[in-house]
């Protein structure tokens, strides 16, 4: 099932609600990538779509593009997981430990 945390850069206090697990996020229902935009500079989980055939992705590797930034819509995106730094300052970004929320 799927599952949030919420992360906060030590160094501009930016906060987001994400996976981060750096894989696909299963849900009951949908499917989920943590991006970070280089175009707002946000960290969003953003679904990840249906393969043609109807087949759900197993692992990031079957994934032929990665999705839209949910935010602005720019592809300018990149996998974001726990112990990357913050896309809007580069700085340390931690993990509130009391934050799990299952969202699925
Ligand atoms: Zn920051
Ligand atoms: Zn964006």
């Amino acid at each position: 099932m799927g599952c949030r945390h919420t992360f906060t850069c030590t160094d501009c206090s930016l906060t987001w609600k994400v996976s981060g697990s750096g894989e696909i996020d299963y849900g009951k229902f949908a499917r989920r990538i943590t991006l970070a935009c280089a175009s707002c500079l946000r960290v969003k989980d953003a679904a990840v779509d249906l393969l043609p055939q109807g087949m759900y992705l197993t692992t990031l590797v079957d994934l032929p593009r990665l999705p839209v930034c949910a935010v602005c819509g720019s592809d300018q995106v990149r996998v974001w997981k726990d112990g990357d730094p913050c896309p809007s300052c580069s700085g340390p970004v931690l993990r509130d430990p009391n934050s799990a929320f299952r969202w699925d």
